[in-house]
């Protein structure tokens, strides 16, 4: 595969999205990574819908996973500790490239769970995640923020006018808002790009 520098490229605008204008900001497209504010987790618990923490060295999961509608925090902290306590207390599957992590009894035991992830490669690591859980018919795409992890909210054509681009509001109808950051997401060509992506990447 040569499209590995790509691949990230087009994640970001999986969704279209926009900070709202009337908080005097234009975000676009550029996504970024913000540890603190991704701490911040539902409270919907799904006991078929894996929930995940992401280690630092595996970061560009986070997004992925959330893109496909998995509640996902990051963990950008110093203490591999803190992110295995926040993992049993939340009933998250922690996703690593630390193989120490692994070598921990309630990961051995089974208490914990954790995945290890073998590429660098971000196409390789969610392939892994989606394989290893079965996730296939899971997905939720459009029902988390990529930035907070948020569950979206359904928000009228009226209440984005003047907030997206003049031609986004003539040629979408549906949006969805971040009650956290306010980005609004709408399902635009690179959401389409997207998805065909995602299909190719897991038939593939
Ligand atoms: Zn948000």
């Amino acid at each position: 595969m040569h499209h590995c520098l790509n691949f990230e490229s087009k994640l970001a605008p999986y969704f279209d999205t926009e900070k709202g204008l009337s908080r005097g900001q234009r975000v676009g497209h550029k996504i970024s990574t913000n540890p603190t504010n991704s701490i911040n987790s539902m409270n919907s618990t799904n006991p078929n819908r894996p929930k995940f923490i992401v280690d630092h060295n595996v970061g560009k999961l986070a997004k992925w996973l959330r893109m496909l509608g998995f509640d996902t925090l990051t963990f950008n902290g110093e203490n591999d500790s803190d992110m295995v306590a926040i993992a049993l207390k939340q009933d998250r599957v922690i996703l690593t490239r630390d193989t120490e992590i692994m070598k921990r009894r309630l990961v051995t035991s089974g208490r914990l769970k954790a995945i290890l992830i073998a590429s660098e490669e971000p196409e390789q690591q969610i392939r892994q995640v989606v394989d290893t859980l079965a996730l296939k018919d899971k997905f939720q795409p459009f029902i988390l923020c990529l930035e907070c992890n948020q569950p979206l909210v359904e928000v009228s054509k009226q209440e984005v006018e003047g907030r997206v681009p003049p031609f986004v509001f003539k040629t979408q109808n549906d949006y969805m808002e971040c009650p956290v950051c306010h980005r609004i997401y709408w399902k635009g060509t690179h959401w389409l790009a997207m998805t065909r992506k995602v299909e190719k990447l897991l038939k593939g």
